[in-house]
């Protein structure tokens, strides 16, 4: 997985953190990622709602 250096106004649900980052434009996107080392989960929401729906809504694949 990618450094997100501007990751930032992380919030968490379950396993998942939430946070915004920049992408190379420049533009705010909000990345959820599954913490869980075995699962590996992670997606880009271009908001934060989208991306708070995702992490709740997230299984892991491995438990
Ligand atoms: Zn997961």
């Amino acid at each position: 997985m990618p450094a997100r250096d501007f990751f930032h106004s992380l919030m968490r649900i379950g396993p998942v953190q939430i946070g915004a980052h920049r992408d190379r434009h420049g533009t705010t996107k909000h990345a959820a990622v599954c913490t869980n080392d075995h699962c590996g989960w992670s997606a880009d929401f271009s908001t934060q709602s989208a991306a708070q729906l995702a992490a709740r809504t997230h299984r892991c694949k491995v438990r």
